[in-house]
């Protein structure tokens, strides 16, 4: 994956002008709030993986990711992890996905299902590992690391409570999928596949999210666990919040929240949120330099998933935001339930839960 230059000389110039970019860049976005939390204005690539990127030293990073990972591959291999949990061989969803993804350069067409149960009764015989199924499979570390990015904090051991037939809650240990629809249980919405269509307030751009389209109020849930890392106004997403997950791999991106109350009370930048929590209320705030405006014609939320390989991808023309519609799809498997609370505007989660990451990162924080 890297770019041998024989000539030290095209090198150096290439860094300096590496170099050049980057500085240019950031001055353009040290503007203040408006440029740091924008759906994203470019879109590059997409990239071929291994394609010529100038990577030097530890600069090795994936500089592009196309999610098309497809719901019915999805639940297949999330059925063949799950469904091996206690099995000598527990399959890994996000392995079985990144050797489909390898195999078949990214895309998930109609025969991706029957690959990943082919894949999975090789391994769970035991006779070979996948080590040594794709140690000749140029591509499979990208798609492993580039799958991972997205999928690596939605599966795995959690504790959450249970109502039993006399109506008592319960904690039940679990393993299986910790990530949640970003919208209540029980609550209406309609959805399509609009990843990437044009938007045209303030400037030409693609849609870099899913939009799901509800009524104001509806409570707004954490999809994964994470800390609150940007939370107020933003002309374009309103009243928006940014949740990035422990292993700083992805930042969430809720937006259009409800005019006047937006947010879940006391939650602030820093806040830790866990899967399933009550983080703020549907609405059509935005599309505008004046705060608390609701100038978005649709109510919806509009949520969006950014990918972070190396910290200089977070803000700027390198960001990288993956298609969610099939992941959201997905995720409809797993819905929280909210509760009003009294004579509020307030919702409360009806079931916690203990996410190990939570009690990892507040315990030391580290992911
Ligand atoms: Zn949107």
């Amino acid at each position: 994956m890297v770019v041998r230059l024989k000539n030290m000389a095209i090198l150096m110039s290439m860094v300096l002008l590496a170099a050049f970019f980057v500085v240019a860049g950031n001055e353009r976005l040290q503007g203040g709030e408006e440029g740091q939390f924008v759906d994203g204005p470019f879109v590059p690539g997409p990239f071929a993986p291994g394609e010529a990127v100038l990577v030097t030293g530890d600069n090795q990073y994936i500089k592009w990711v196309d999610f098309n990972v497809s719901y019915e591959a999805l639940c297949a291999a999330y059925d063949l992890d799950v469904g091996s949990y206690d099995q000598p061989v527990h399959l890994n969803w996000i392995e079985l996905l990144a050797y489909v993804g390898a195999k078949n350069g990214g895309s998930f067409g109609s025969n991706a299902v029957s690959a990943l149960e082919k894949v999975a009764t090789e391994l769970s015989e035991g006779s070979i590992t996948m080590a040594e199924l794709t140690s000749d499979m140029e591509y499979y570390d990208y798609y492993y690391q580039a799958y991972e990015a997205v999928l690596g904090g939605m599966v795995g051991e959690f504790e959450i409570e249970r109502e039993t037939e006399t109506g008592e809650k319960i904690w039940t240990k679990l393993y299986g999928l910790k990530a949640f629809l970003p919208i209540a249980h029980g609550f209406p919405y309609s959805d399509y596949d609009d990843f990437g269509v044009s938007r045209s307030y303030g400037y030409s751009r693609n849609h870099l999210g899913h939009d799901m389209m509800g009524q104001v109020g509806t409570p707004i849930i954490a999809i994964e666990s994470g800390y609150v890392e940007a939370l107020g106004w933003n002309q374009y997403g309103g009243w928006r919040i940014g949740i990035r997950s422990f292993d700083e791999k992805r930042y969430y991106y809720y937006a259009h929240l409800r005019q006047n109350f937006p947010y879940a009370e006391g939650l602030e930048e820093g806040s830790v949120v866990t899967a399933g929590d009550v983080i703020g209320y549907m609405g059509h705030t935005g599309y505008s330099t004046t705060e608390n405006t609701n100038n978005i014609k649709t109510v919806h939320l509009h949520w969006g998933m950014q990918l972070i390989f190396d910290e200089s991808q977070k803000e700027g023309n390198n960001e990288i935001w993956v298609d969610c519609y099939d992941l959201t799809r997905f995720l409809y498997k797993n819905r929280s339930r909210a509760i009003k609370v009294g004579e509020s505007k307030e919702w409360d989660r009806v079931f916690q839960m203990r996410d190990p990451t939570v009690l990892k990162w507040e315990n030391d924080g580290l992911p």
